[in-house]
């Protein structure tokens, strides 16, 4: 029997594997097993060669668990090891300059086992003892039993074993004896073994019966040795791929469509991507695609790998070129990396393309699920935007779509300002901005749907993107002013009737908090809506954007401020100015004669003092100024009072309010009981 010491250069490897690698004890699974399939293909190799010539028999590699003995046995009939192979492979872990790189990734497991290739080790994360009994195929190998528990001292001697092959034997640490639960030991090997090449045998298959759940004789293989990504293509049907789609996400919808990734050159990569089909922003979740490297299961952590907006597919990436036991940091830098992923964009971007192409129909059918992808993609890869550019589609409020391009010509002639910008109309809900779409539809304009979650942030890129643009949404204005094509002619009312309607209106607006309502005066027509509200399209975005996005939130604390129109040729208004004048206009021109006078004097006052100096005018004088300025402000006051107090008592003023609010959909609570209740009493 042979005593030794494990050949490490710092003091000991152990209390580092332990302490460092806590988080992911559980890849020590992984480890193990993927060295047994490493044996069992170096095997098929040798055979393959003519240098093995015996029988390779049944080469399942069996995963044996005994909870009473706290042990778990990984047994393959691989190459096997002989002693010196023992000693150069598992004994001798020569490595410099330890110390400094384990402080570094000490957060990385996979760092340190790729950095010192301590895969076998790892066993030692959760094992007090590990033994190997391993036997050779090489014809004069004897067995050689392994024992070391977890410090450098080990111990090797001949044993007794007749088959080919290695048992790896863990016996489990006190502090990590959930590893002997059967289901956890099967969740792990779901997760990390699902896909290797060679069958992995975990325990016996089990069946029903008489309502009891038994043991059969049949092995209970856990993994599928040629998952789809590893066939050709063309030997896959759809139904293949919406197959395998279930079995990774039992849980979710069908997806839209996917993408066989298969390079040869310059690097090695094959995979699947799925676009999943998403009903809401909840459902979108990043780390959905599995990494893997020969079929070993490494990460679902593949920022760095695919572009950002790729994470949101699902699938399988498979490529022995990542360098995998690396850090996150060293992988976002690698060239390697990044020509990878910049490869997975253009496949991704190809197969929109060529179904775009191809299949029209398809591709508009599934646009409304497929955007968000397209739209992510666009704002955050520009490569991406310029080939998506081709091919991303807009969607009007009659369910067409449109690529760019077409949009463009569709729009060109009707809708441009007479500054010679492109104007883009669009609508948020089809609902909520029903007449504002309608208004805007009855002059021929067309309006887009842009109701996406994105879509806010995709309206500013168009904007920077396409050239004299400007999106509008079309209650942003009336719609007159929503595309200005020539200078409006004035026919204006006289300062003072504007004053008076639209104080009339304003003092009578309803009282919300943080909302503040601006009324303006316009003369629109007789067959436009007496009153709209409109919200100017700069500040609903500064908001919008404010509740997307951080630094802004100067913007969510404002008020939402509206302009309430209100248009003067409407009959009703018109009748409104009419019994106001009736009522008010007697007051009110005494108030308007007495105010006449004192802004005549006070010009005269300010035409004699303005080249004076201020200690050179006659203190009287001063006075006078002064007082008539209050007096003028208090008429005003007065005069507000006055069609204030009218306006309070005119139903009309109200009514068309009110409607007004409910149009935008503002007219709630309390508010909307007084319009019900008014208009029950207006039709009496
Ligand atoms: P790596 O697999 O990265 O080389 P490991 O520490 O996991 O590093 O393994 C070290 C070496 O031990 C392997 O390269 C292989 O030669 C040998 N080895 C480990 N497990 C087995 C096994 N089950 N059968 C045969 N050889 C093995």
């Amino acid at each position: 029997m042979q005593k030794g010491n494990i050949g490490v250069t710092t003091e000991n490897i152990f209390p580092v594997i332990k302490k460092f690698l806590y988080s992911d004890h559980e890849i020590f699974l992984r480890e193990i097993v993927s060295n047994a399939i490493d044996a069992t293909q170096k095997l098929k190799t040798l055979q393959l060669k003519g240098d093995f010539k015996g029988e390779p028999g049944d080469l399942t590699i069996h995963i044996g668990l005994d909870k009473k003995a706290g042990t778990i046995t990984v047994s393959d009939k691989g190459i096997g090891m002989t002693a010196e192979e023992i000693e150069k492979y598992i004994n001798q872990i020569a490595f410099s300059g330890a110390n400094d790189f384990l402080e570094k990734y000490k957060d990385d497991a996979n760092a340190i086992i790729g950095h010192f290739g301590l895969g076998f080790y790892s066993a030692f994360m959760v094992s007090k003892r590990v033994e190997i009994v391993t036997r050779s195929y090489k014809e004069d190998a004897k067995p050689v039993h392994w024992s070391c528990e977890g410090n450098p001292e080990f111990t090797m001697k001949e044993c007794e074993k007749e088959e080919r092959g290695t048992d790896i034997i863990l016996h489990i640490d006190d502090d990590c004896k959930e590893f002997l639960e059967e289901s956890k030991l099967s969740e792990l090997l779901n997760k990390y073994c699902r896909f290797l090449p060679v069958p992995i045998a975990f325990g016996k298959k089990k069946e029903w019966k008489d309502g009891k759940q038994v043991e059969t004789d049949e092995d209970n293989i856990i993994n599928d040795t040629t998952p789809l990504w590893t066939r050709t293509p063309s030997e896959l049907k759809d139904e293949d791929y919406k197959k395998f789609y279930r079995e990774l996400y039992p849980m979710a919808d069908e997806p839209l469509f996917w993408i066989h990734l298969n390079v040869d050159y310059p690097f090695h990569l094959t995979g699947v991507l799925y676009f999943p089909r998403v009903k809401n922003s909840i459902e979108l979740q990043r780390n959905k695609i599995q990494l893997f490297c020969n079929q070993v299961f490494v990460t679902d952590q593949v920022e760095g790998i695919v572009p950002d907006f790729l994470t949101l597919l699902h699938g399988v990436i498979d490529s022995p070129d990542i360098p995998l036991n690396v850090s996150r940091s060293y992988l976002q830098s690698d060239a390697n990396v990044k020509k990878i992923s910049s490869y997975i964009t253009k496949k991704v971007s190809d197969r929109l393309q060529s179904i775009f192409k191809d299949n029209r129909k398809e591709f508009e059918e599934k646009w409304d699920n497929l955007k968000i992808f397209i739209n992510y993609g666009m704002l955050t890869e520009e490569d991406f935007y310029e080939k998506a550019e081709k091919y991303a589609l807009l969607k009007d409020t009659n369910d067409k779509y449109f690529t760019f391009e077409e949009y463009k010509t569709l729009i060109k002639d009707n809708q441009t300002d007479k500054d010679g910008n492109l104007v883009y109309l669009y609508a948020g809900n089809k609902q909520e901005q029903y007449t504002w779409i309608e208004a805007a539809e009855s002059k021929g304009y067309s309006v887009l749907l842009m109701d996406g979650q994105l879509d806010v942030a995709v309206i500013s890129m168009l904007e920077r993107k396409f050239e004299k643009c400007r999106f509008s949404r079309v209650d942003a204005d009336v719609i007159d002013r929503l595309i200005v094509k020539e200078e409006p002619e004035k026919k204006e009312l006289d300062a003072d009737k504007r004053f008076c309607l639209s104080h009339m209106f304003e003092s009578q607006m309803p009282k919300q908090e943080k909302t503040e309502f601006h009324v303006e005066t316009a003369s629109l027509g007789e067959t436009a809506a007496p009153v709209m509200i409109t919200q100017s399209e700069y500040m609903r975005r500064m908001k919008e954007m404010a509740q997307i996005q951080a630094g802004m939130g100067f913007y969510g604390e404002m008020p939402d401020m509206y302009t309430v129109v209100v248009n003067a040729d409407h009959p009703l208004v018109k009748g409104v100015m009419e019994s106001e004048e009736k009522e008010c206009a007697a007051q009110l021109k005494t108030l308007l004669d007495e105010n006449d006078a004192l802004r005549v004097r006070k010009e005269e006052l300010e035409a004699a003092h303005k080249d004076k100096k201020d200690e050179e005018i006659p203190i009287p004088e001063k006075e006078e100024k002064e007082t008539a300025t209050k007096r003028m402000d208090a008429i005003r006051h007065e005069r507000e009072e006055i069609l204030a107090g009218f306006a309070s008592k005119n139903n009309t003023v109200h009514q068309l309010i009110d409607l007004a609010l409910l149009q935008n959909g503002m007219l709630k609570g309390e508010a909307l009981a007084h319009f019900v209740q008014r208009s029950v009493e207006m039709i009496k």
